[in-house]
């Protein structure tokens, strides 16, 4: 069984190239954070190695093991592990010696790369090497929510495959069916999840997660009855944060984006669309602050620093001058 929520075409599409023989040797998973990258390679290293004739089974040996992250032939790197800011040479290497051995107890060898718009340049033309000739009975997959870092030429030596945020309707039945959340907090984790359903799992693990979230949004409420003082003090200390790590700066303008779409959404009379539906009160303060222009200007300067921010801008004065915009 696979255990992915959604993505029915690209689980179908493994699961008939593994049926014909005709599996590729590499696979790019490009989607949003928690959207099911991970299930879906962890899913098909169980498929390549199970021992049942429904692969995955997640009831034979081989698949046990592969869950439990104690099967010999399956490897996942990623920042955790390395424990460093990127993925380099010294890992690709261990990679590759450990790749030219045949399998020690499956049938594939598994190499997951998570992150792998981590790879160092150097480390990611080592590994080119090895997609462009691959040893027999390997597998590499590459997860990664910004395919644009990474290097064109190993992205072209895989097999691409989408996983697109999920219908907050789908979130909601799984949360409900899988996990037995009431259903009005199922709807809550749904919609804030932005189709991600690994995000409400984590949310419904890990209480932190929402009560973050709501400091992030009350610290960003108040901004918007501050000075430039104020606005240009908070834009030093998210500049600080995106020098030590980037997707936490990231988080917190797709949270911005969303805030705005949904005062937008009111201001347009169309609040039950919201996502964020615990924030109501502040979303229709700002709705009756703002005309509709104003509220669509500052979200298109949100999205703009987004992608100044991924294509290295000065991170300070990209934030300044988005939080000097906000109305
Ligand atoms: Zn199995």
């Amino acid at each position: 069984m696979w255990q992915l929520t959604g993505h029915a075409r690209a689980i179908g599409l493994l699961r008939r190239s593994l049926e014909g023989g005709q599996l590729s040797h590499a696979y790019l998973f490009v989607g949003p954070p928690h959207v099911g990258k991970y299930t879906l390679a962890l899913n098909l290293a169980q498929a390549v190695n199970c021992a049942s004739g429904d692969p995955p089974c997640q009831e034979c040996a081989p698949c046990r093991r592969i869950a439990a992250a104690k099967h010999a032939d399956v490897h996942v790197v990623d920042l955790l592990s390395v424990e460093k800011k990127e993925i380099g040479i010294r890992q690709v290497a261990d990679m590759q010696s450990a790749a030219h051995l045949p399998p020690f107890e499956g049938r594939y060898k598994v190499f997951v790369f998570d992150r792998a718009e981590m790879l160092s340049h150097e480390a990611a033309n080592s590994l080119l090497k090895t997609l462009e000739e691959p040893p027999p009975h390997v597998l590499i997959i590459l997860l990664t929510a910004r395919e644009s870092a990474l290097l064109p030429t190993i992205a072209s030596r895989c097999q691409r495959v989408e996983l697109r945020p999920l219908p907050a309707a789908k979130v909601r039945e799984a949360l409900i069916a899988d996990h037995h959340v009431a259903p009005d907090r199922a709807d809550l984790l749904a919609r804030l999840s932005g189709g991600c359903p690994g995000w409400a799992v984590l949310a419904l693990r890990d209480e932190g997660v929402l009560a973050e979230r709501e400091e992030r949004l009350a610290d960003f409420a108040r901004l918007c009855d501050a000075g430039t003082h104020d606005r240009l003090a908070y834009a030093a200390d998210l500049a600080g944060i995106f020098s030590k790590g980037r997707d936490r700066v990231a988080g917190t303008l797709s949270e911005w984006l969303l805030w705005w779409r949904d005062v937008l959404l009111i201001k347009c009379g169309n609040g039950r669309w919201i996502v964020n539906a615990d924030q109501e009160e502040a979303l229709r303060h700002q709705a009756a602050r703002n005309s509709p222009d104003a509220i669509r200007g500052f979200m298109h300067a949100i999205g703009r620093t987004a992608r100044e921010l991924d294509q290295n801008a000065n991170a300070r004065l990209a934030l300044e001058v988005l939080l000097l915009n906000m109305p």
